[in-house]
């Protein structure tokens, strides 16, 4: 029985030995590179509200309850828009006071903002014709 314990408690102590051995070095190298990568490839964006859709659950839903490819789970659901009323201008106010936060830019002005915020709506899908018509 005392031999039994001896040979657990030294095979304990061979299986930390082996394992504090065994950790990589620099684990992060990889990882650094596998970053910039991501930053070149572009992301993409909700074409109503240009939020990244990173994960499954961003996406919103066509009418047969698969995921949409173009629009966000706050924009479009069930094959729909959920504001279907919305206009460019009042999409540009709904987020032009989030903005300099989701850039990381404080210094960023509200009229700024706007003026970027359009820019980038008048380069999606959803706003891209409205866009046109109203210019
Ligand atoms: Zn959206």
């Amino acid at each position: 029985m005392i031999k039994k314990t001896l040979f657990v408690l030294l095979g304990a102590v061979i299986l930390l030995g082996f394992v504090s051995g065994c950790k990589p070095k620099e684990p992060d190298i990889e990882e650094v590179v596998d970053t910039t990568a991501v930053e070149i490839s572009e992301a993409p964006v909700c074409q109503s509200c240009a939020m990244p859709l990173t994960k499954p659950e961003d996406f919103g839903t066509m009418e047969d309850g698969s995921p949409s490819k173009d629009y966000c789970a706050k924009c479009y659901q069930d094959g729909k828009f959920t504001s279907p009323e919305m206009t460019i201008d009042d999409m540009v106010e709904a987020l032009a006071p989030n903005w300099a936060e989701w850039t990381e830019n404080p210094d960023l002005t509200i009229d700024e903002a706007r003026a970027e915020v359009h820019k980038v709506l008048s380069g999606l899908k959803r706003w891209k014709e409205q866009d046109i018509r109203t210019s």
